[in-house]
């Protein structure tokens, strides 16, 4: 075995983050520094697009400190996409990312890095409670629920993107280059090997959300819509029901001609149940419709068909083929 240090790099996305940066790294710094023989540790700050003054803090902070890199965004581009810039440019055995309002407490990281350590190539940092406004929290665990139901993969509740990802799921996620991004889902759906540990949010330290109804709504639809085809099928199953209500017509329309017939109403049958049963097939059509558009989808989203974890062959060197490259 090499005795070379692992390296970690910590992302932080950064939006008007002024206040909190230096108590950040300060923290963090404070935090990973009894590993510091056994690791070697490095800091990627996105700034995306702030309007205040985090910019000149990042720069303040790489000029004192050499683990510091700062990537700056054209614009505001969202968390997710920051994320993203940060995991494309990331060079480290594995990456934690965090949320830089001090709500991820840094000490956590310590047991992602922990579980890591045992073998897992993503360590998901889980929500035991939360210090948010009451509405956060009723609509986060609603939202929660629908996706649960809803995604054809199982994305964990009461997860943000505070995490561990090994290399090699760092290496599989820059292959997913769709626009609408939700990444904690596209790290459930590469799957490896995956663990949880608990703990309790913190309040946000200084500033205000970058959150707001708008981009949280916005951030809700790219979950349920980038990892289900379930309400463009809701479509098909509605359009059944209202033909089923047309055959209940027929019915009820059938029993009063045959026991009540002075009181049917000339024509009502005819337009009442032609009018469910067109309904009907019109829905049930656009169902149709939706059901290629969901397949039309799903290809122009261009996810890499499968994740390769490992291969096994009869030939003992030939089970890690980067101990191979790494002995030449
Ligand atoms: N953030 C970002 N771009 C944005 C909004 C937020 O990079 O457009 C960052 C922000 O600086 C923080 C993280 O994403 O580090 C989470 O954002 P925030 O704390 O505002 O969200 P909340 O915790 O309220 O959901
Ligand atoms: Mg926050």
């Amino acid at each position: 075995m090499t005795t070379e240090p692992r390296r970690v790099s910590f992302i932080f996305p950064i939006y008007n983050e002024e206040d909190n940066i230096d108590l950040l790294h300060k923290t963090v710094d404070e935090v990973i520094a009894p590993l510091a023989g056994r690791y070697e540790f490095s800091f990627l700050y996105i700034d995306d697009g702030s309007h205040d003054k985090s910019l000149e803090k990042l720069t303040e902070l790489s000029q004192a400190d050499p683990r510091v890199s700062v990537i700056e965004l054209s614009r505001n581009f969202g968390h997710q996409m920051a994320v993203t810039a940060g995991l494309d440019l990331v060079d480290a055995d594995a990456a934690i990312i965090m949320d830089s309002d001090m709500q991820d407490p840094p000490r956590v990281a310590l047991e992602l890095i922990e579980k890591w350590e045992q073998g897992y190539d993503v360590v998901y940092a889980q929500r035991r409670t939360r210090q948010d406004s009451a509405f956060k929290k009723v609509t986060a665990s609603a939202f929660y629920w629908a996706l649960r139901k809803m995604a054809a993969v199982d994305i964990p509740k009461n997860t943000g993107d505070f995490r561990l990802v090994d290399r090699k799921v760092v290496d599989e996620l820059r292959k997913y280059r769709e626009r609408d991004r939700f990444l904690r889902g596209l790290v459930s759906y590469i799957g490896f090997k995956q663990t949880a540990v608990m703990f309790d949010r913190e309040k946000r330290h200084a500033g205000v959300t970058g959150y707001p109804l708008r981009k949280m709504l916005r951030f809700a639809a790219d979950g349920i819509l980038g990892f289900s085809v379930t309400p463009l099928r809701m479509i098909t199953r509605f359009g059944y029901l209202i033909s089923l209500l047309s055959f209940l017509g027929v019915l009820y329309v059938a029993g009063v001609k045959a026991f009540a017939p002075e009181t049917a109403v000339p024509g009502w049958a005819f337009i009442t149940i032609a009018m469910f049963f067109l309904g009907g097939i019109q829905i049930i059509m656009l169902g149709v419709l939706g059901s290629y558009i969901g397949r039309t989808y799903s290809q122009v989203q261009n996810r890499p068909l499968y994740g390769v974890a490992s291969v096994r062959t009869g030939v003992p060197e030939m089970e890690n083929a980067d101990s191979r490259t790494a002995s030449r």
